[in-house]
């Protein structure tokens, strides 16, 4: 699926496989799309390397997940799973992404992850959202012309590994449609009639472990279900009074 937009985007999340962005960070994307922004994904790749499912059933599930999801653009790079790695002509394909969808802000996983997928697309987002913004940043294809542009804020969510929290994003309100979205992956989830091998992900608890970590997370902001982000870069306080959120103090 390429489906795309040129209109541009608020919020761009790039992703290793499908089914990253709704375990992840489709709340946040939720959020903001209630708030009038614009969101889109990018797929580095198709999962073929998973264990159960093939890339058509991954990729039709993408397709009725980002319907749900209501993304502006669902794009892919077909970059070859589980061979994810820092290098030139990938970042090259990644900045022709960001200059193209143009988004403010950008998600991807944390540097410090279980999937080592997980742990190189971090690596290149960080650097492809800088290189983006450097006018001379030589780029793959010739037809890659649009014009230099950097993304204000970068985030990286938290997955199986614990780190604390920079930003806690209460989704309490759009955590059924966020975990509807998962579901539409059912080719990686447990199912007590398939022959296929067992994965984390398809292990009979897995969503029940999923739910607890956005439980966890939004307790630790005094809500319901929460989505936990970390920053390389301090936020700028420009009105201190943007701090007080109108909830009893959490120390
Ligand atoms: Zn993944």
């Amino acid at each position: 699926m390429n489906q795309s937009d040129s209109k541009g985007v608020d919020i761009l999340a790039v992703c290793a496989h499908p089914d990253d962005a709704e375990l992840n960070c489709a709340g946040l994307l939720l959020m903001a799309k209630a708030k009038g922004a614009r969101a889109a994904v990018l797929d580095l790749t198709r999962g073929e390397a998973a264990s159960r499912g093939t890339p058509e059933i991954r990729q039709n599930e993408a397709a009725v997940a980002t319907r749900l999801l209501g993304l502006s653009a669902r794009d892919n790079l077909g970059l070859a799973d589980g061979q994810l790695a820092v290098q030139t002509e990938t970042i090259q394909r990644i900045v022709a992404k960001i200059r193209h969808y143009r988004p403010r802000m950008v998600i991807t996983s944390h540097w410090d992850d279980h999937h080592p997928d997980h742990q190189s697309t971090s690596m290149l987002v960080r650097q492809a959202c800088y290189l983006s913004g450097i006018g001379n940043f030589p780029l793959d294809s010739a037809d890659d012309k649009a014009a230099p542009h950097r993304p204000e804020q970068v985030l990286f969510y938290l997955d199986r590994l614990g780190h604390t929290p920079h930003l806690v994003q209460d989704v309490s309100t759009v955590f059924d449609k966020k975990l509807a979205a998962v579901k539409c992956y059912a080719s990686q989830l447990y199912d007590i009639d398939t022959q296929e091998v067992t994965t984390p992900l398809a292990a009979a608890d897995f969503l029940e472990q999923w739910q607890s970590r956005h439980r966890y997370y939004g307790s630790l902001i005094g809500v319901r279900y929460g989505e936990a982000y970390v920053l390389r870069s301090p936020v700028p306080i420009n009105n201190p009074l943007d701090l007080l959120w109108g909830r009893d103090g959490i120390v």
